[in-house]
């Protein structure tokens, strides 16, 4: 994961680029508001535990906070508001009118049971009722929570309020509230960007390869689709290993085996290689679509791929872009990457403030035109000032940003 000295050394770098002031910078570089609090709840044995939680609004002048609540060990003040800055960007590039958040708790959630995850979720909004809302800040799923705990979330919020209000949080089950498409918008959108950032480069004619690492809702989404429109799937892997197949392997099928087996060990119609190998296999497209951090500087050497397409929070570390870069690789960063979710979570805001639902095919399409319009943008930059595409992407979210800051006499 991205430390926040590393978005600060970042930051300062675009001046070679822009003009952009010290006073612009540090609006930038501080957070809006940290909230930092303690979440008791009742375990199964009887006993009480309290956790760490934290809810970071970055940035609000575009609108209101907008981003994940992850449950994980990891979980910190540090971490929390590198990922709510970068949501901030996020939403800023794709023309999401929301500003940037994030929330955690910090908790194993592979230990808790149903009913203690139900416990936290609910003192999470507990703790933090009166700075959320549809106009204000909107939590939604991230790394181990689910749309069964944004309905616990939502529950919970409109029992304090005394009033519906499905607008608070995204990623909801589609019975209250969720948006079709939300569950496979993350992987479509990075198919958008994919496809239309080959044919810009001349690269989509032919049989396009693709190893993915990563085979969960980002990874294997992003499989299925990138399957039926006859990209060649030639890696994938998860947790615990990866599978090879240079003639192409079936997304059904390894989700299938996946499904019965725990693992891609054994799979029958490929050759089992480590996480490692994974990323030196030689494709087109390497999409990362694990955890942050999975390409460094002791691995980046290996990447054998013309692309990548960060589907995960920031795969590439630093260190290894300067890599990257060095070996002609182009990389496709997480905020235009990934951003699909976000933009159906918006939808998803939109239909539950108007009460009007969409259908999927209304979704996609409105999310593809979206998408590609932040894709153009960030390549026309990218092409004008001669600039690798992540270096583009934050110019034109921070372009936005401070517009937005200047006309409300922040900065
Ligand atoms: P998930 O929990 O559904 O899947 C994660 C997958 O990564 C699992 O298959 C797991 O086995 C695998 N994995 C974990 N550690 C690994 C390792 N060391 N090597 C290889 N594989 C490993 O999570 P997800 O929702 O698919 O999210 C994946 C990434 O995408 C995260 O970085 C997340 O922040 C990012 N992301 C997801 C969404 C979304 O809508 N799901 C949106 C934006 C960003």
């Amino acid at each position: 994961m991205c430390s926040f000295s590393e978005i600060r050394e970042r930051l300062e770098s675009l001046k070679k680029h822009i003009s952009i002031t010290d006073t612009e910078i540090s609006f930038l570089t501080t957070p809006k508001k940290v909230i930092s609090f303690e979440v008791e709840y009742d375990k199964d044995n009887g006993k009480k535990e309290v956790l760490n939680a934290y809810r970071v609004q970055y940035n609000t002048v575009l609108g209101p906070a907008k981003g994940g609540i992850r449950f994980h060990e990891d979980v910190s003040e540090e971490e929390t508001t590198a990922l709510a800055f970068w949501m901030t960007l996020k939403c800023a590039l794709t023309g999401v009118p929301f500003g940037g958040g994030k929330g955690g708790v910090k908790v194993n959630p592979k230990v808790l049971s149903d009913n203690e995850t139900e416990r936290i979720s609910r003192a999470y909004i507990k703790g933090l009722h009166s700075e959320i809302g549809p106009w204000k800040d909107i939590p939604a799923p991230d790394v181990y929570t689910t749309p069964r705990i944004m309905a616990w979330m939502m529950d919970e919020y409109e029992k304090i309020i005394g009033r519906h209000s499905p607008g608070v949080i995204t990623g909801k089950p589609l019975s209250l509230g969720g948006s079709k498409g939300r569950d496979v918008a993350t992987a479509q959108g990075g198919v958008y960007v994919m496809l239309g950032l080959l044919k810009r480069l001349g690269l989509g004619k032919g049989n396009v390869t693709v190893a993915i690492q990563g085979f969960g809702n980002a990874g294997m989404n992003a499989a299925r689709i990138l399957s039926e429109k006859g990209v060649k799937i030639i890696g994938v892997s998860d947790s615990k290993g990866g599978v090879f197949n240079k003639e192409g392997l079936s997304a059904d099928e390894l989700a299938l085996y996946k499904k019965k087996h725990g693992s891609f060990e054994g799979y029958p119609d490929g050759k089992n290689i480590t996480n490692e190998e994974l990323l030196g296999v030689k494709a087109d497209v390497l999409i990362p679509a694990a955890m942050g951090n999975a390409i460094t500087k002791q691995n980046a050497d290996k990447v054998n791929a013309k692309i990548i397409l960060e589907l995960a929070n920031g795969p590439v570390s630093r260190e290894a872009e300067v890599i990257l870069e060095r070996k002609g690789i182009t990389v496709v960063p997480d905020i235009l990457a990934n951003s699909g979710g976000v933009i159906v979570s918006h939808y998803e805001w939109v239909q539950n403030n108007t009460g009007l639902y969409w259908e999927e095919e209304e979704v996609m399409r409105k999310l593809e035109r979206q998408i590609t319009k932040a894709l153009d943008e960030t390549y026309i930059v990218m092409k004008e000032k001669k600039v690798d595409m992540r270096t583009a992407a934050y110019l034109v979210a921070i372009e936005k940003i401070l517009a937005a800051a200047r006309l409300r006499g922040i900065i």
